[in-house]
């Protein structure tokens, strides 16, 4: 890959199903999650996140993983992942690990967050990862392991890329399959981004994936995965519907749409998979769900129309 070549193709994992529906205000009924996530199982997404195992009384929009897990049908080459906070939390998803393939673990980048999210500090929070990675793997499922703030930290401020290497450094030491980067608030711009995931592509194994997760908090989102397609990041997490957020700061917006994702990476002849108007009808069935408009911008303009058909890319 020469300096300015995008990868060619790109992996979307769906996480609307637990990073939204744990950031929306209302509760969503187990049917309905059942039914929307078995829709976007169907829209070429190969990857979902579709349960929390966080405490039921900490996140009670999530406290029916179990029952989505245990009743969910997908085609058999959809790859469902569960997040996991703690290692009493994967003791409880490991009961039902054939439900699923992949589980996440994540430490913020940063002190304050770190604490106010888990109530530990960052070395706590690694050193339990350090502990769950090779369990995850024994019981023969992937590992993803997530940096939260690793673009920004709403309480302390800048994040130095030389604390989010290291970190990484010891998530890979300690045999995660991928590692994701969360810019939890919306902070990450775009020369940032391209800056560093330069470096930690050139200071991991090629055989660790590095993804990317980017909320559009202040509409940088997409402007942020252009930067990261040219470090060579190929993996990204999105939310269809925009659905999701952060409570900090209050009342932003969520994760980069999917289907403004996949229009974008498809426009520039990048390939996803994924039926761009399949993921549309499934986060308009989350809006009558919701009972009102979601953010995305495919939602409201629709899908780009070429009339005689697509221009060739660039
Ligand atoms: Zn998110």
């Amino acid at each position: 890959m020469t300096d300015h070549e995008l990868p060619s193709a790109v992996v979307v994992r769906e996480v609307g199903p637990r990073d939204g529906f744990q950031n929306e205000p209302e509760r969503i009924a187990t049917a309905d999650k059942i039914r929307l996530i078995e829709q976007l199982a169907r829209t070429g997404l190969r990857r979902i996140e579709v349960a929390s195992f966080v405490r039921p009384d900490v996140l009670p929009q999530l406290d029916d993983g179990v029952e989505v897990l245990e009743r969910l049908e997908v085609p058999a080459d959809v790859h469902l992942s569960v997040l996991v906070p703690n290692v009493r939390g994967l003791e409880r998803a490991l009961e039902h690990a054939d439900r699923f393939h992949e589980v996440c673990v994540f430490a913020s980048a940063s002190e304050t967050h770190n604490r106010r999210n888990v109530n530990r500090s960052v070395a706590e929070s690694i050193a339990a990862i350090e502990e769950m990675v090779p369990r995850v793997r024994a019981a023969g499922l992937r590992c993803q392991a997530v940096i939260a703030t690793a673009f920004g930290c709403p309480y302390e401020g800048v994040v130095p890329a030389e604390r989010v290497l290291e970190l990484t450094r010891r998530l890979e030491a300690a045999g995660a399959d991928e590692v994701g980067y969360g810019d939890t608030t919306g902070m990450a711009n775009p020369l940032q981004v391209r800056a560093l995931f330069r470096r930690l592509r050139a200071a991991t194994g090629e055989g660790l994936e590095l993804t990317a997760h980017f909320h559009n908090t202040r509409g940088q989102g997409l402007a942020n995965v252009l930067a990261a397609l040219e470090a060579g990041i190929s993996t990204f997490e999105s939310s269809f519907g925009e659905l999701g957020g952060c409570p900090v700061p209050k009342g932003a917006t969520g994760n980069i749409a999917t289907e403004d994702l996949v229009s974008l990476l498809h426009e520039m002849g990048i390939e996803t998979g994924i039926d761009l108007a399949a993921v549309l009808e499934a986060s308009r069935e989350v809006q009558r769900v919701l009972g009102r408009p979601l953010g995305s911008h495919l939602l409201l303009a629709g899908p780009i129309e070429w009339p005689g058909g697509r221009p060739a890319a660039g």
